[in-house]
């Protein structure tokens, strides 16, 4: 549920980010998409999330500007989601709280992904830097990777197993889910 009431009073920009996306699940459902999670049903397998608050996050993010809804087949109706612009802006956001996580609220496994800079083919630092090339790679140019944790990792719905192997951010999942299904 939302977080009680809006933050009309507060005129902060974050509060203005976290109206969008402060909500409970939204956040999963954003990383979801940038790890290539594109259809209702998969983020459902996926989240374990329930149908109405799905519903609710997704048609939140496509009115917040996050993503575009896109109809994949017709008979019967099915949407699509994708990131906008400013959906994949929102990545330096989501891995910088991720790794907050790491390192602050650390478990004994360790990180089940790591994201590498396909281009230097290196693991990008807590702060998303490479040090092969110096820079800071948007989500674009990155892979996501097993980390240390991926080991003790054992969901075995279609897109964990699919995410098992290196994915290149925002690229649609779906062959991969294919496989993972067969
Ligand atoms: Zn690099």
């Amino acid at each position: 549920m939302a977080l009680g009431k809006d933050y009309a009073g507060q005129d902060c920009a974050l509060a203005r980010a976290l109206e969008l996306v402060g909500e409970r699940w939204t956040l999963l459902v954003v990383r979801d998409v940038f790890y290539g999670v594109r259809r209702f049903s998969d983020f459902q397998a996926h989240l374990d999330i329930p149908r109405a608050v799905l519903t609710a996050r997704l048609s939140a993010l496509v009115d917040g500007g996050v993503l575009e809804r896109r109809r994949y087949q017709d008979s019967p109706p099915r949407d699509e989601y994708v990131l906008t612009e400013a959906g994949v802006a929102l990545w330096p956001a989501v891995y910088a709280l991720a790794q907050w996580a790491v390192a602050f609220l650390p478990t004994a496994a360790g990180a089940i992904r790591e994201f590498a800079h396909v281009t230097c083919d290196a693991v990008v630092d807590p702060a998303g830097l490479c040090a092969v090339c110096g820079r800071v790679p948007p989500a674009t140019e990155l892979e996501t990777r097993p980390g240390p944790g991926m080991a003790t990792y054992h969901r075995d719905d279609p897109v964990s197993v699919a995410l098992r192997r290196p994915h290149r951010l925002i690229e649609p999942l779906q062959p991969a889910l294919a496989e993972a299904r067969a």
